[in-house]
């Protein structure tokens, strides 16, 4: 037997349940979560390893990819950290979405104008649309979603060792590199949650610190029952969730919420 196959069946061993979908499934496989894909040279953190039954793994191999493809829309960057593998992940969201790549860019004006407000130069050979931000598609709102819901059990698991459960609810409010834009280069959202108490871990690969791709901070009650998570990759996307064990709690916070505030409350269900 090989070293990974030892090291992943002693994994398994210590990890028989699968995290995603409530913790009575047997696991066979490893997922990495976040995807191994939305880091350049696939270099993702250290310990975001976790069992996942065949269903789950397997089931978001495409939101996998329109998730990578997001991460790397970073109208900011200046091409530092690129691996070069960008056009082989658009080719691959060509193959699978057709169209979806020309849905999700702004017409020629709108970029234009949008770079402009941010100061964005396209590189040499470069357009406006492909240096500008993204607009969202029905199929990346829907990868996101399944993304986000994965990360937070993932996050809940790592920091509690428990498993989220069936009867838990999750809502989400998540933001493109669009919303920087409008928003003057802010995350409104997290602006609302910094008085919250939370830890923000420094995460690494080889003692590199990731950090600038990938960060979140955690709030957790001491009873692990309520949860609020802010996770940021790098200036393509971000999203804020707030996730209860009790669905039927978390129900009730929002509506007294949206009853107090008098505006429908901004995280949805996934
Ligand atoms: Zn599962």
């Amino acid at each position: 037997m090989g070293m990974r196959k030892v090291r992943k069946e002693a994994f398994l061993k210590t990890h028989p349940f699968c995290i995603f979908c409530g913790g009575t499934v047997l696991t066979d496989t490893v997922e990495h979560c976040p995807p191994r894909a939305m880091f350049p040279d696939r270099a993702w953190p250290e310990g975001f390893e976790f069992p996942a039954c065949s269903n789950c793994n397997h089931g978001s191999a495409d939101d996998d990819l329109l998730i990578s493809f997001l991460a790397r829309t970073d109208p900011f960057t200046d091409g530092e950290g690129d691996d070069g593998r960008m056009p082989d992940i658009i080719r691959s969201v060509h193959q699978k979405f057709p169209q979806l790549v020309s849905k999700m860019m702004p017409s020629a004006i709108e970029a234009r104008a949008m770079n402009r407000r941010l100061g964005i130069v396209p590189e040499p050979g470069a357009t406006n649309q492909e240096a500008g931000p993204v607009r969202v598609t029905d199929e990346i709102d829907n990868a996101v979603r399944v993304f986000a819901g994965k990360l937070t059990k993932a996050i809940y698991y790592l920091h509690t060792s428990q498993v989220f459960p069936t009867n838990g609810r999750i809502g989400l409010k998540w933001f493109t590199n669009a919303d920087l834009v409008t928003n003057n280069g802010r995350y409104r959202v997290f602006e609302s949650f910094q008085g919250l108490d939370g830890i923000v871990p420094a995460l690494v690969r080889s003692r590199s610190l990731l950090n600038d791709q990938f960060e979140y901070k955690l709030s957790l009650s001491t009873d692990f029952e309520l949860m609020a998570l802010q996770a940021r990759f790098g200036r393509g996307f971000g999203f804020a969730v707030v996730a209860c064990t009790d669905r039927a709690k978390l129900d009730a916070l929002f509506s007294s919420v949206e009853e107090r505030m008098g505006k429908p409350n901004p995280f949805k269900p996934i």
